[in-house]
């Protein structure tokens, strides 16, 4: 909070937490310095967050501080990680946030990243293939509740409340000539992250990375001379040709046209390599899971007989067209606000 004041020309747009410190105190001393960020939130399924955090009554804590926000009419949006146990709850749980004034959702598996590396959890950990049929089958619920709010599975599927038609981050097409002009990861470029630690890193998830060590502090820095001379530019503005040289597996793949390579930190969780493949935009491409996304959802469109305000595209086409190409979403460890959202979607 020192930080926080118009003489050191700090503004704060997003602050991430689990709301045990969000009461009506500290939203006072945000709005005396002029301050109203929008709040990302972590809850983590109907009756498994106290789990996965080992602390009995952090649920209670977190809807709490979702109820205070919705009074005070903060904007809220919250991440929620998928596991073996979580992912059954899922439905429920949209619809909860939904009640409880959240905006947008995002929610994906776990990353191998953290205290998700320990062999307690690892088997509770799900597969990119697990991870997939769980959005195959809780995309046509997720339009027969009515759009709850807007929402974005991993990396596959994006889909802002209200709008015709829904977007995946992995499509995202980058044309030879435009590869060192077009971001790795547009969320990178926009925004970084400041941990408790004062560590600033490209985003929340790679605070836990092995790059970590390379990010700077503003214990030793001043956060003007971070923004413009560190390592932490070069990670953040990373560019598609970057990629694209820094592996064979893109340089050579036959959907080159329509990926840009996916999200930077699984990328690095799955080989170590900033510059490498994303996994999960292999197998979105790779082992035809557009297709069969694109098919749930025509099968939805018959089941609503079609509804014209719940169809994703006119043209039917979910993923490709002019309405899904070029738009964004992120990774359930760092990325993809719904400001973001909003902007992808404008593309
Ligand atoms: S190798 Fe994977 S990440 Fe790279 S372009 Fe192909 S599908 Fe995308």
């Amino acid at each position: 909070m020192p930080f926080v004041n118009s003489k050191r020309e700090i503004n704060v747009t997003t602050i991430y937490t689990n709301g045990y410190l969000v009461d009506e105190a500290f939203l006072d001393r945000l709005e005396e310095r002029g301050v109203r960020p929008t709040f990302q939130m972590s809850f983590d399924g109907i009756g498994w967050h106290d789990f996965l955090r080992g602390l009995s009554g952090a649920e209670e804590r977190t809807r709490s501080a979702l109820r205070l926000l919705k009074k005070r009419g903060y904007l809220v949006d919250v991440s929620m990680c998928l596991h073996k146990k979580s992912a059954p709850v899922q439905r429920e749980t949209v619809r909860l946030l939904a009640s409880l004034g959240v905006r947008h959702l995002k929610c994906g598996a776990t990353l191998e990243i953290g205290e998700w590396m320990s062999p307690e959890v690892k088997e509770l950990r799900l597969t990119k293939e697990e991870e997939l049929e769980i959005f195959e089958r809780y995309i046509p619920q997720y339009f027969e509740d009515g759009e709850p709010l807007s929402i974005t599975m991993a990396g596959v599927f994006r889909h802002k409340k209200g709008r015709p038609e829904s977007s995946s981050f992995y499509h995202r097409k980058c044309l030879a000539e435009e590869e060192d002009k077009r971001l790795a990861c547009p969320t990178l470029g926009e925004v970084f992250y400041i941990g408790a630690d004062l560590v600033v890193a490209p985003c929340q998830g790679m605070c836990e990375s092995s790059l970590a060590p390379n990010f700077p502090s503003l214990k030793e820095q001043p956060l003007r001379e971070i923004l413009t001379d560190s390592a932490l530019i070069s990670y953040s503005y990373a560019k598609v040709g970057d990629v694209r040289r820094g592996n064979e597996e893109c340089r050579t793949c036959a959907f080159v046209d329509r990926c840009s390579g996916g999200c930077r930190l699984a990328a690095m969780c799955e080989g170590g390599n900033y510059y490498g493949p994303d996994p999960g935009a292999c197998r979105f491409f790779k082992d035809g899971w557009e297709e069969r996304l694109l098919r749930c959802q025509d099968f939805y469109e018959q089941q609503s007989q079609h509804d014209q305000n719940h169809r994703p595209c006119d043209s039917g086409a979910f993923f490709h067209g002019e309405a899904g190409a070029d738009v964004i979403a992120g990774h359930v460890a760092g990325c993809g606000s719904q400001a973001e959202a909003d902007d992808d979607l404008s593309v």
